[in-house]
């Protein structure tokens, strides 16, 4: 019989000069980029999550902690199939993605279906099991200030019983 989990994620990374942005595996051009030990790609990090509450298999900072060597500047996508191999290894597989990229700058929606391709040939699964949608804060708070970008994933994964 299949059974299926939904999970959640969240993650918020501060934006600094000196730094490349890359969200979901797309170099986007910016006078900034996020600060991280990682690429920072915070919405992978938020669908990682998704994908890792959904198994109920701890979150990100427990499979990639920050300060260890081998993860410093790595493509965080390289992280995302990593983890699908993790589900794996636990009978699972990604069924559908949808998230939330939340930023202020720059314009996003020229590239998400860009994001959306990365993300699904990384999980093997179609772009149209991905959605990634752009938001802003509408002003408030610090993503209005330009102080980071924030990005929120919900995943649904299928295994058999
Ligand atoms: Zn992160």
């Amino acid at each position: 019989m299949k059974k299926i989990r939904t999970g959640i994620g969240y993650d918020i990374h501060p934006l600094e000069s000196g730094r490349k942005l890359v969200l979901g595996g797309v170099e986007i051009p910016f006078e900034k980029g996020l600060g991280g030990w990682s690429d920072a790609d915070v919405l992978t990090h938020a669908v990682i999550d998704a994908l890792l509450g959904a198994a109920a298999l701890g979150d990100i900072g427990r499979h990639f902690p920050p300060g260890e060597a081998e993860f410093k500047d790595i493509s965080s996508l390289a992280m995302l199939k990593k983890v699908k191999q993790m589900l794996k290894d636990n009978g699972w597989k990604a069924g559908n993605i949808d998230a939330t990229v939340i930023a202020e700058k720059p314009k996003l929606m020229s590239y998400t279906d860009r994001m959306r391709e990365n993300l699904g040939n990384t999980l093997g699964i179609g772009a149209d099991c991905i959605s990634v949608k752009a938001s802003t804060t509408n002003g408030i708070g610090p993503v209005a200030q330009g102080e980071g970008i924030a990005a929120l994933a919900t995943a649904l994964i299928e295994g058999e019983e």
